[in-house]
């Protein structure tokens, strides 16, 4: 009890993400890599990429990492890497992060939104089955929140309908299913380095990894000006710009031997939610047994969510919505879905990200856990 009230004076708020003790860290290694880009002059491209690809493709247990500009232009050229475009349709979870379905239209395919698991809030081949037609090319999973779903189940179910299966990993970085590091199911997995990410870089980046050799060298080729491997000057397909650059790289190489231990970290707290919050109102999403989360953000579900996210916020907690408005309820994107998503809907109204980052202290997951207890505790109350 002592302790208690000990904390509750040393805490006085909690922000969302805290991203500056991660630098701190860092700071000797970092000032080493920007001088070490500073003086080999080579911005754009070159050892500095090259070794960060090859780190993160062992990393994944895969043959090629490819970087690019960022997560989005990763499953874009993914699509348009296996040749999927126009007259394609592409299943996607529809409470994922815009991107997924962006990248999806970008390409020239159809996405096609999908329910989702109503404990995991992953999609399920129950509710891939509900959106696939003659007309379906590929399934890009999502591992949400770093959650991983059913990765068995869903490449078996991907292999016998003979179904392109990609990963959109941007929020899982070292996950893993039954033992095995995610980005490693698919054809293909894509990455984000936003800098919110488990991985983040200083700015804009991301990556796709492959065993595929022809894929890779694709991708590679489209992101940098559908360039031909061996000249400089020749362009035999329509590509764009979207490299990663050395100093993300520098910064990327800096941080992924610490990802593990960040990951970790997220997971004591994660522990520390779970024994400190009252489950009886504060229902946490559901992992997959055979699943080691990320825990790139922790959801949970409660009742009357914005009046308890206002009152978290007077109390000095920073918290989220992944997301408020799913994807088939933002305008570019209603008419691609046509089933009901009863699941997607009801979690919307109810999901909340408490604070979630690697260096939050003991104290802060139990300030926020107090707290949150008493505003729902309150709020059942007067409800009853
Ligand atoms: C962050 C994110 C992306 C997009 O990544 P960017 O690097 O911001 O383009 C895609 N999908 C999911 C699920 C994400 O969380």
């Amino acid at each position: 009890m002592r302790a208690h009230a000990a904390d509750r004076t040393a805490v006085t708020g909690v922000p969302f993400v805290d991203l500056t003790a991660m630098s701190q860290e860092l700071a000797v290694e970092l000032d080493a890599a920007w001088l070490r880009v500073r003086e080999q002059s080579s911005f754009i491209g070159g050892s500095l990429v090259e070794n960060f690809e090859n780190d993160w493709a062992a990393y994944c247990g895969r043959k090629h990492a490819v970087g690019v500009a960022n997560g989005t232009d990763a499953l874009e050229l993914t699509l348009r890497g296996l040749g999927i475009g126009a007259g394609d349709e592409v299943v996607v979870p529809a409470n994922t992060f815009i991107a997924t379905a962006e990248a999806v239209v970008s390409a020239g395919a159809t996405p096609r939104l999908a329910d989702v698991d109503a404990g995991t809030l992953l999609l399920t081949t129950e509710t891939i089955e509900a959106a696939i037609t003659p007309r379906t090319a590929a399934i890009i999973v999502v591992e949400l929140f770093g959650n991983v779903p059913r990765m068995n189940e869903i490449v078996e179910f991907a292999r016998a309908r003979g179904l392109a299966l990609l990963e959109d990993a941007a929020q899982a970085q070292g996950a893993t299913w039954g033992g095995i590091r995610i980005g490693s199911f698919g054809v293909a997995a894509s990455f984000s380095f936003y800098p919110g990410k488990n991985l983040g870089a200083f700015g804009d980046a991301g990556a796709v990894v492959t065993d595929d050799d022809d894929l890779a060298a694709r991708i590679r080729s489209l992101a940098d000006h559908g360039r031909a491997a061996d000249s400089k000057h020749l362009h035999p397909i329509a590509g764009r710009n979207s490299r990663l650059d050395a100093l993300q790289a520098a910064v990327l190489s800096v941080k992924l031997p610490r990802l593990d231990g960040w990951n970790d970290r997220r997971r004591t707290a994660m522990e520390t939610y779970r024994r400190h919050l009252d489950a009886r109102s504060i229902r946490m999403v559901k992992l997959e047994p055979w699943s080691r989360s990320a825990h790139h953000l922790n959801v949970v579900r409660i009742n009357d969510r914005d009046a308890i996210r206002e009152a978290l916020k007077d109390v000095g907690i920073e918290t989220g919505i992944h997301y408020p408005v799913a994807c088939h309820e933002q305008e570019p994107y209603r008419r691609y879905a046509r089933e009901p998503l009863p699941n997607v809907e009801l979690a919307a109204q109810e999901i909340l990200s408490l604070p979630m980052f690697p260096h939050i202290s003991d104290e802060q997951v139990r300030y926020v856990c107090e707290r949150l207890n008493e505003l729902v505790e309150v709020h059942d109350a007067a409800s009853a």
